[in-house]
């Protein structure tokens, strides 16, 4: 790049561009974008990967907060009058604004810093989509990924696992990047189940207990929860509150929701 185009990455926006071709090849292998497909990038920066998919897919939302970068996005795609650029915060965009009957395809080299409050929006708009690729720090996709049991598993792995089948596709290094980011990243795929896993009478007593019980990870279930549920409650439920938090899976959570929701219900 000529030095009058360079763009001095912002730290605020999370700004670790894509160098690397070989990685930027395997990413939108793994997309795989069909020519009749709508495809939405969060975070698109100066194009790495956007260059490649502008022409595979039918329609490409483009969503970036960077007022500089998208007056660059403006100029690289100014002929492409599929490709449409929003200057907006993804973290309040309404996603779902943009189908016009087919589901979306989302995908984003994410800002690291907002990635966790950005995926649990992203899941409030799951019901238009149809899969994600995202590159996260590899840390939060093992937490993602992780099962009971496990010391990554935790809220994130509980919350993702009730919407999305989950898997890491590929890791990527470092030195992939420009500045390097002091971590490790990978690409994970997430694709939304199209009947949940499990039955949530009330999605809010649901999330408020799993929150609550990885409060206190180290104390057992009787204690982590006795604010919601007696320790009689949880052995009604099938499950032994002697348990930690990170010994139950998502079905045993979403037993102990339903037990809360029944006994706020009837208070
Ligand atoms: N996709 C590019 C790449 O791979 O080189 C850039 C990735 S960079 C890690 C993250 C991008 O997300 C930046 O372009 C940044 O400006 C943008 N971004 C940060 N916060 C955002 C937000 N809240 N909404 C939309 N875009 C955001």
């Amino acid at each position: 790049m000529s030095p009058t185009n360079y763009h001095k990455p912002r730290k605020r926006f999370g700004q670790n561009f894509l160098h690397d071709e070989h990685v930027i090849q395997q990413i939108v292998a793994a997309i795989a974008p069909q020519s009749q497909q709508t495809l939405v990038e969060i975070g698109p920066g100066q194009g790495a990967i956007t260059r490649l998919l502008a022409d595979a897919c039918a329609e490409l939302h483009l969503l970036e907060i960077d007022r500089d970068l998208v007056a660059r996005l403006q100029t690289l795609f100014a002929n492409n009058t599929h490709v449409h650029i929003h200057n907006v915060d993804a973290l309040r965009f309404d996603f779902c604004s943009l189908t016009s009957g087919s589901t979306l395809r989302l995908l984003g080299n994410l800002p690291y810093n907002i990635s966790t409050p950005l995926l649990f929006h992203i899941m409030e708009n799951i019901d238009c989509i149809e899969d994600m690729h995202f590159m996260l720090q590899k840390e939060v996709v093992e937490r993602m990924a992780a099962g009971p049991g496990n010391k990554d598993y935790g809220r994130l792995s509980i919350m993702i696992q009730y919407y999305c089948q989950v898997e890491s596709v590929l890791d990527v290094g470092p030195e992939s990047f420009s500045p390097a980011p002091k971590v490790d990243s990978s690409i994970v795929r997430l694709v939304p189940h199209r009947v949940k896993p499990v039955q949530v009478d009330d999605f809010h007593s649901f999330s408020k207990l799993v929150a609550q019980a990885f409060t206190m990870r180290r104390k057992t279930l009787r204690n982590a929860l006795k604010d919601l549920l007696s320790a009689e409650q949880i052995s009604a439920c099938d499950v032994d509150p002697q348990l930690r938090p990170d010994a139950i899976d998502l079905d045993a959570y979403a037993r102990l929701a339903n037990c809360c929701s029944i006994s706020e219900n009837s208070d």
